[in-house]
């Protein structure tokens, strides 16, 4: 019999709960024991974590966020700190750790198992900017609330014809934004990984409204070269026919109830972690590629960003005519 410690990290993605609950009851299913970290890493430091059974994973499918709860700690990053929680999981008895998280929690658990510590992560971000699964936990969710808000101000832009530069979150990743631009059917979508000049911005804006458009709806990624309030301030004197006005979105984008894709995923990738662990895999990402489970190594994830598609870019645009 086996025991494995479970925790969420970095920032909250709706879907994480399902996760946390399919770790555990795929686990419990081997006969296994399964501890939950509090806290993500700061939990692992402090030793701060207790028995999940099946019953203590109930009615979590359909809340956002984690019930284990997700600080940031940034001295994981020192490798006297990561000891500290390696010697309380051998003290403890674990013999293996499953991270769910975005970009830098994935980075802290490739950190521990380099350091001899069996540890595996599962793909979970809003941003959808990690490399190891073509889609993560809590993209789904996030770009439904994203969608939801892009339609409620677009009635109200063609009332008043107004143009909203709407910024949603991604990091450095365009994929929310432009997913969000295309359903949304936005009129320009702004990414970091593509150049752009506030004057050709207002320039395409301009066009938008010499085509006869009632609104114009601009999607601005976080990490885009301008936010979208910059921008308005910049354009202030300029002529673009619309009166312009910046919405972000922040942190309403996380909190939402997982979509039914968001909680399959989870339900999923979790039971994919303890499947790995059980054929003796660990130092790899478990995410969702070409509509199958699948490990990545953790060398092939961190350090990196995923890029968005040309040619999902060149729809976005192609459909805004
Ligand atoms: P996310 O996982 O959503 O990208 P963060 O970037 O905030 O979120 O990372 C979450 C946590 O992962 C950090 O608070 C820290 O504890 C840990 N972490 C991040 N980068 C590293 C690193 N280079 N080495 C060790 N731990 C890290």
């Amino acid at each position: 019999s086996r025991k494995i410690a479970v925790l969420t990290s970095g920032g909250d993605a709706p879907g994480m709960n399902a996760a946390i609950r399919s770790v555990t009851r795929s686990a419990i299913a081997k006969g296994w024991t399964v501890m939950g970290v509090n806290q993500g890493y700061a939990g692992l430091v402090a030793g701060d974590y207790r028995e999940l059974a099946a019953r203590d994973v109930g009615g979590l499918l359909s809340k956002g966020g984690t019930f284990l709860g997700s600080a940031r700690c940034p001295e994981f990053q020192k490798e006297d700190v990561r000891e500290k929680a390696l010697r309380n999981l051998n003290r403890s008895g674990i013999g293996a750790l499953v991270v769910i998280g975005g970009n830098g929690s994935q980075t802290g658990g490739a950190a521990l198992n380099d350091m001899g510590f069996p540890t595996l992560g599962v793909a979970s971000t809003i941003d959808n900017d990690l490399v190891g699964s073509e889609i993560t936990i809590g993209v789904d969710t996030a770009l439904n609330i994203a969608l939801e808000a892009i339609d409620r101000l677009r009635v109200t832009a063609a009332s008043h014809q107004r143009g909203f530069l709407i910024e949603v979150m991604g990091r450095k990743c365009g994929y929310l934004a432009l997913m969000a631009g295309i359903a949304g059917g936005a009129e320009l979508v702004l990414v970091p990984e593509i150049d752009f000049e506030p004057d050709q911005i207002a320039e395409a804006i301009h066009d938008a409204y010499r085509r006869g458009k009632a609104h114009a709806m601009v999607v601005v990624a976080e990490g885009a070269k301008h936010n979208a309030e910059q921008l308005v301030r910049y354009f202030h004197d300029k002529n673009t026919g619309f009166e312009l006005r910046a919405t972000i979105l922040g942190h309403v984008q996380r909190g939402g109830t997982p979509t039914a894709y968001d909680r399959l995923l989870a339900s999923r990738l979790g039971a994919g972690a303890v499947e790995a662990l059980d054929k003796g895999i660990s130092g790899v990402v478990v995410g969702m590629n070409q509509g199958v489970v699948s490990t990545t190594p953790y060398s092939e994830v961190t350090g990196r960003t995923k890029g968005i598609s040309p040619e999902l870019y060149q729809l976005a645009h192609v459909l805004s005519r």
